[in-house]
């Protein structure tokens, strides 16, 4: 029986603290606490004591704590299309603090690049740079079209550009940036809020 799975039967079948780390829980702590995309491509020390560290010291809770956690990862914190917007503990979560920051690494079988999640993160990282609202125009079009500097808020305006996105799909990121609350329309741009 492998350790996770030990750990697993302890903390579920009988009711004891163990520090369970399957691949929803780890993605969980990947995003909420360490602010990275996705953990790391194999399990490592620190991740263990991350979840140790977590983990509730009364035993009840800690036992609810570890299917809470593995069910937010199955059901809202997924792999490819984290529901952010419907996710309790999004207002703590340091992925999404950080402006949703790609993955360091694609796994096997996953596509990030022309995911929505990826023009998401493009617009993120210019919001994050502007210092005023950002009109919307300037998202549909080249930053050179606009007369940008190709410093400043034209790098990331240039990387998103580069992405060459339907314009649908940019119109659905940008949605779904105001929908969870991590965008806000100002004076007819884009920002983030206030
Ligand atoms: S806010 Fe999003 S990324 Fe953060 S824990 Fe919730 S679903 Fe995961």
């Amino acid at each position: 029986m492998g350790s996770y799975t030990a750990a697993a039967v302890a903390a579920f079948a009988f009711g004891r603290r163990e520090t369970v780390v399957d691949t929803n829980i780890r993605r969980v702590h990947a995003r909420l606490v360490s602010g990275v995309a996705l953990p790391s491509p194999s399990l490592n020390a620190a991740e263990m004591r991350l979840a140790a560290e977590l983990l509730p010291d009364d035993v009840g809770t800690s036992v609810h704590w570890n299917a809470a956690v593995m069910e937010l990862g199955a059901l809202v914190c997924t792999a490819r299309a984290p529901k952010c917007g419907d996710c309790p503990v999004r207002d703590s979560c340091a992925w999404l603090a950080a402006g949703e920051p790609p993955p360091s690494y694609v796994p096997k079988g996953q596509a990030w690049h022309g995911t929505d999640r990826q023009v998401r993160g493009a617009v993120m990282a210019v919001l994050r740079l502007a210092d005023a609202p950002v009109p919307a125009e300037m998202f549909r079009r080249e930053p050179a079209d606009l007369g940008f500097a190709a410093d400043g808020i034209g790098v990331p305006l240039s990387a998103l550009h580069r992405l060459n996105s339907a314009p649908e799909q940019l119109e659905r990121a940008i949605a779904g940036l105001l929908g969870d609350g991590l965008a806000e329309l100002h004076q007819g741009g884009y920002r983030l809020p206030a």
